[in-house]
């Protein structure tokens, strides 16, 4: 099986290739029962498109604009080296002879399943025997989810953190069809080339061609190629010629897959503390939002599990200065920027919520993003801004009922509640009121967001209210608090 001729892509019609998916005029649905394994599989499609087609910014807006054919697709296979991608090889480097390898069961590659190695691995949200079982073709894409989605604390004292770091939230476009999808994520070297300040003879061979060697992977001397699939553990996944039904894909397979073996890389990516700290440098990872500080950059990564992804989209999308840092939103939204398409577009943000060792959420959110990037980026900033202001207000009306005398951990727990009520709320607002992005005037937008919000605000608030109407106390903090909130809004 090679990845970039033969069918490994689980889609609702059965199995496709990936010259199938992008030349075909089939829109084909992925099919994957996790939605994490849905994101990595556009990650690692995209990274597989960018390595064959190679682009330049211009073709790249030929291919999305005139699409792609088969023939395309065939003289492109015939320039690159295909023997990388052989179902054996591909992203897996050998264990070296005489080591010991951890092996572990398939199910901790999907990282919203407990595995309970690491002391503090816990509280997630599927069940173990969910996956344990997968067919062949999915262990690639949960190899790659391993090394660029999970974090290595999830593994305990084997687990290793990638180029990106772990955990890291992901921005993708997200386009009318799955084809468009995979293009729009694709890299054009020459632009990246211009933003990733690499050396002159970064390397560009794969790692499981060639493994980093040393203390320190040197960021500027990762070529994209290399970069895109870059690895932090040796792996094996042991095939058994037994018939299965895959847990990841829910396709039959005459082979099945149930454990994997790992030995993690000794060297260290800027990604970690002992990367930055040796000045590795930051690979600029495509898909990845960061955050520049002093001491170094950072993947942007999500809170905790009541934060909502649109309370930060804006910084994603458009990037947001702070005394202390700035966040810089993913190569690929920037990309995207040079007027490559006119079409509207959906932006994907993903990822898991870590806390330590645990994944305590997940993050799988669609955002309509005007047609012209270019000018009509301040358009989301301004929605945005009109949430959180209303969070921020409806903050300090609850602020109020700290000053009643009760025991601050007590009124601190009404207050989060009512929090957490209204950003997941928002959450689902805010995505409406985008999808008009297009359509809208920035002010009526703005307009919108603000009353909807409000009205959101002052519902929660009300039902605090409803709830302690007989607490003399807390029902005095709760007037005090309604008067903030419903002060005329001077902004
Ligand atoms: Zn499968």
């Amino acid at each position: 099986m090679n990845l970039l001729k033969d069918p490994f892509i689980s889609t609702t019609q059965g199995r496709v290739s990936l010259k199938t998916l992008l030349t075909s005029e089939v829109d084909y649905q992925l099919q994957y029962y996790f939605d994490e394994t849905q994101l990595a599989m556009l990650q690692l499609l995209s990274s597989l498109t960018t390595v064959l087609l190679k682009p330049t910014l211009e073709e790249l807006k030929g291919y999305l604009n005139t699409g792609l054919t088969e023939e395309q697709y065939d003289a492109k296979l015939g320039r690159i080296d295909i023997q990388w991608f052989e179902a054996e090889c591909f992203m897996r480097s050998a264990i070296p002879n005489g080591s010991k390898a951890a092996d572990g069961p398939i199910t901790k590659l999907v990282s919203g399943i407990e595995c309970g190695s690491s002391p503090n691995a816990l509280g997630l949200f599927s069940e173990v025997e969910q996956v344990d079982v997968v067919c062949p073709s999915c262990t690639h894409v949960l190899n790659y989810n391993l090394h660029m989605n999970i974090k290595g604390e999830c593994f305990g004292p084997t687990g290793a953190t990638g180029i990106r770091g772990g955990g890291a939230i992901s921005t993708l476009i997200s386009g009318k069809n799955i084809k468009t999808t995979i293009l729009a994520n694709t890299i054009a070297f020459d632009f990246f080339e211009r933003n990733a300040q690499l050396d002159k003879d970064a390397d560009q061979r794969f790692m499981w061609d060639s493994p980093p060697t040393g203390e320190l992977y040197q960021a500027q001397k990762i070529g994209l190629n290399r970069g895109l699939f870059a690895l932090a553990y040796h792996i094996d996944f042991p095939v058994e010629d037994k018939a299965c039904v895959c847990d990841v894909c829910g396709h039959t397979s005459e082979q099945s897959v149930s454990t994997f073996l790992r030995i993690k890389y000794k060297g260290h990516y800027g990604s970690t503390k002992n990367g930055r700290d040796s000045h590795a440098g930051w690979w600029l990872h495509p898909y990845t939002p960061r955050t520049v500080k002093e001491d170094g950059t950072y993947a942007v990564c999500a809170r905790d599990q009541n934060w909502q992804s649109w309370q930060e989209f804006s910084s994603y999308v458009v990037g947001k200065e702070t005394d202390k840092a700035s966040v810089k939103p993913a190569y690929i939204i920037h990309q995207y920027q040079q007027n490559l398409s006119t079409c509207a577009i959906n932006c994907l943000v993903g990822g898991n919520i870590a806390d330590q060792g645990s994944i305590v959420g997940r993050v799988y959110d669609l955002y309509s993003m005007p047609s012209s990037l270019n000018k009509n980026l301040g358009k989301i900033d301004q929605v945005i801004d009109a949430g959180l202001k209303q969070k921020d207000r409806l903050s300090q009306a609850l602020n109020k009922i700290f000053g009643v005398g009760y025991d601050k951990n007590f009124v601190g727990g009404i207050k989060e509640q009512a929090m957490t009520s209204f950003t997941a709320m928002a959450q689902q607002t805010v995505q409406q009121i985008l999808l008009d992005v297009d359509r809208k005037e920035a002010s009526k937008l703005r307009k919108e967001a603000a009353e909807k919000l409000s009205a959101e605000a002052k519902s929660i608030f009300s039902e605090v209210q409803r709830k302690y109407q007989h607490d003399l106390p807390l029902f005095k903090g709760l007037v005090k608090g309604e008067y903030v909130l419903h002060k005329v809004n001077t902004n």
